[in-house]
């Protein structure tokens, strides 16, 4: 039986990380229970990391279905690069190629096979399977089964079948479509058994949500571009026309930005993509048909040029940003005439009516003075209950009021009607209008009719969105888009919450105002970082051009990030990265290494920087063999300095000799004294219990092999 202690071995071993999110743990515990299992998680959650574990774990072999051939490329790769035996079968691969994946699956060399739907469903490869031990399939992209879904794909409704051909294996089943429709239709579907479903929150807290007008788009831009050189982005446009003027004008300012566009041949289309995922071209001018089946992790920013046409197409596009979890940007440019453009497109599509509510949504997004993020998720039924800190809104937050009393009568008259009319017919009674509909119905006769009657009409219109985005009250697009309570709701109406309010005034007051971006200035530790950080990325594309890997596939940002933090100078200390799995650090980690500790060497060897974590230069001299004295000497220090250096590098896992400086006893007495005052920093206590017989150096040097010592224990 695999235990999850086996699972977080695996997690270490082959993607270098130390711990699971919070969901992986539960969805991989399950999964290793061999239940049926379903899987939520917005974009980066992390889902691969749910059913490659448990595959490496597992006896036998993982069944991995996916839709989108490119992106089986890419997770095959990935694999490959942490020394995971995986490989992937569909039409792209020749029949030579097929015979090999056949050859390897019988003689079990494989824990992971990737396979599109079509691929696996012909007759032959089912009943090939059969012979396998197979002990887990995971459906990818679980949402493609169902119709209700964004991306319906008729072959996935054949899955059914994998159930009981397979003998009742447990399938666990990932998307990140929330809608409770999709959900259910998943699970009859793929007829999954009382399935354990894991619903993961939706909020991505790294990515900044910021919103302007669509006035001086290009100035806007070239200034947002600027100290963005390094990064990858997406611009978002409505038009094919738009993203090549677009990435033309880019070019023009001296920028490597290429445009994307279903127009293009498909070979065209998958050239930029691939430049853009080796980041051989970092910025993207694209319409939506960019982004579906890209895998990169580190695009840090998403820019919409124009108006997105509904809130779900917006987050998803903006939600490519930053799925390395580092903090990412987006920003969206507002404009009325996109609007009305949408609207355009609406009136000629089906379903109009909802499609134009959805439309007014996303409107009232770009148009609110409400915390950002509380909108989107209020908009995917989560409550956030505090502002988030990280959108424009909060950033440069509008003046408000306590508005609880105001949205008490509108609640409750939401109530009193029965939960069962719309915005206007709610104003109406709320400002206590006789019109014929309000007669007819009785409204007229209860209590809340004209409770609100001091408002004026476009004041109400104003607070019931604001409302709305604060996930009080929400929209039934199925049920004539009557407003309906949220449990939310119910705490407000008690008195139990409150509410505040921005006035309509104070919006129009408040659009007017232009804003203005902080100068930066940087401090030295900063710069030195942002030099590793350089060097690191420059390091990293080198290694990318001699393989089949994209840049982020060798290390992610988060990875390249974390050894900037930590700026690790031992073996030992870059093992401990976050990423850093053992095949990684076998193929890159002496050369990532080594790049650290020069940018560092150089960095402090400038006369200007000689404060700080200078023991870096002492490394740099012993290994050229030199003594402490002469370090000394050369460098203008104490000696107690050098030797304290040696002993900050043993401690931080270099393996430095100092038999000419100390003897066994003399360490022995050392530790019996740190064991005895509990003491591991300072020397004096240590020096005293010592009754001063043993010279500060070498307590310094004890103290380095005991701290060093104690590491190694804590990690076993
Ligand atoms: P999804 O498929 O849900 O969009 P991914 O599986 O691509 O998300 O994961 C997003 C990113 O998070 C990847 O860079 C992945 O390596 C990283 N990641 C996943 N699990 C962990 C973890 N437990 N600790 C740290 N990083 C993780
Ligand atoms: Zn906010």
């Amino acid at each position: 039986m695999s235990t999850i202690q086996e699972a977080k071995k695996a997690l270490k071993k082959y993607f270098g990380y130390s711990s699971f999110r919070p969901n992986q743990e539960d969805v991989i515990a399950s999964i290793l229970d061999k239940k049926d299992t379903l899987v939520i998680m917005p974009t980066g959650g992390g889902k691969s990391v749910c059913y490659q574990v448990p595959a490496l774990v597992l006896d036998g072999l993982t069944l991995v279905i996916s839709p989108l051939i490119a992106l089986m490329q890419d997770q095959v790769q990935a694999l490959q690069a942490n020394g995971v035996n995986a490989a992937f079968l569909n039409s792209s691969l020749g029949i030579d190629g097929e015979r090999e994946v056949a050859k390897q699956l019988v003689n079990k060399e494989l824990k992971l096979l990737y396979v599109s739907p079509e691929k696996l469903l012909t007759h032959s490869f089912l009943t090939f399977i059969q012979q396998l031990e197979i002990s887990l399939v995971a459906v990818d992209e679980a949402h493609c089964i169902s119709s209700w879904g964004h991306d319906f794909r008729p072959e996935y409704t054949q899955l059914k079948v994998l159930k009981s051909w397979l003998n009742n294996v447990p399938v666990v089943a990932l998307t990140a479509t929330a809608d409770k429709v999709t959900r259910k239709d998943i699970c009859e579907q793929l007829q999954l058994r009382e399935p354990n479903v894991f619903l993961s929150s939706f909020d991505r807290p790294n990515l900044s949500l910021n919103v302007r007008p669509a006035k001086n788009r290009m100035q806007v831009i070239l200034r947002y571009l600027e100290g963005r050189k390094e990064q990858s982005g997406i611009i978002y446009c409505l038009s094919r026309k738009t993203t090549e003027s677009l990435a033309e004008k880019l070019q023009g300012f001296g920028y490597d930005a290429l445009a994307y566009h279903a127009g293009m041949s498909s070979s065209d289309r998958s050239e930029v993509q691939t430049a853009f995922l080796r980041d051989d071209v970092r910025i993207i001018c694209a319409t939506i048909a960019f982004g579906m089946g890209i895998d990169k992790s580190n695009v840090r920013w998403v820019i919409h040029y124009n108006v997105p046409k509904n809130i779900e197409s917006y987050y998803q596009e903006i939600g490519r940003g930053g799925r390395d979890g580092l903090p990412s940007d987006t920003l969206l440019f507002y404009s009325f005439s996109d609007i009305s453009i949408l609207r355009g497109f609406v009136e000629e599509s089906g379903q109009k009516e909802l499609q134009l509510a959805k439309l007014e949504r996303m409107q009232q997004f770009a148009e609110s003075l409400t915390c950002r993020r509380k909108i989107l998720l209020s908009y995917f039924n989560e409550t956030l209950t505090e502002n988030c800190g990280n959108c424009d809104v909060c950033l440069n937050p509008p003046q408000e009021f306590d508005g609880t009393v105001i949205a008490q009568k509108a609640l409750s008259a939401v109530a009193r009607t029965n939960e069962s009319v719309g915005v206007s017919m709610l104003i109406d009674v709320l400002r206590g209008s006789r019109n014929q509909e309000i007669i007819k119905k009785g409204f007229d006769k209860i209590k809340t009719h004209g409770a609100g009657a001091d408002i004026g009409f476009l004041d109400w219109q104003n607070f019931i969105v604001q409302l709305m985005h604060q996930g009080l009250v929400e929209i039934a697009y199925d049920d004539h888009h009557y407003l309906k309570l949220t449990p939310l709701a119910k705490e407000v109406l008690f008195g139990r919450e409150q509410v505040r309010l921005v006035s309509l005034h104070n919006i129009l007051q408040k659009r007017k105002e232009e804003k203005k971006i902080a100068p930066l200035s940087k401090s030295k530790s900063e710069r030195l970082e942002e030099g590793i950080f350089s060097a690191l990325i420059k390091l990293r594309k080198r290694f990318a051009e001699d393989t089949w890997l994209s840049p982020d596939q060798i290390f992610s940002d988060t990875t390249l990030k974390q050894i900037v933090k930590v700026k690790p100078t031992s073996e030992w200390e870059m093992n401990q990265i976050s990423g850093m799995s053992e095949a990684k650090f076998e193929a890159y980690g002496k050369a990532f290494l080594e790049t650290t500790v020069e940018e560092m060497v150089n960095f402090y060897q400038d006369e200007n920087n000689m404060k700080g974590a200078t023991y870096i230069l002492t490394l740099d001299l012993l290994q050229k063999g030199k003594t402490v004295d002469e370090i000394a000497r050369e460098r203008n220090l104490k000696a107690l300095t050098v030797y304290s250096h040696i002993a900050t590098l043993i401690q931080r896992g270099h393996t430095i000799s100092i038999d000419e400086y100390i003897n066994t006893e003399e360490l022995e007495k050392i530790f019996e004294a740190i064991e005895f005052t509990g003491e591991n920093k300072m020397l004096n206590p240590i020096f005293d219990y010592l009754e001063e017989k043993v010279e500060y150096h070498k307590i310094r040097l004890g103290l380095g092999v005991w701290n060093w010592q104690q590491k190694l224990k804590r990690n076993a």
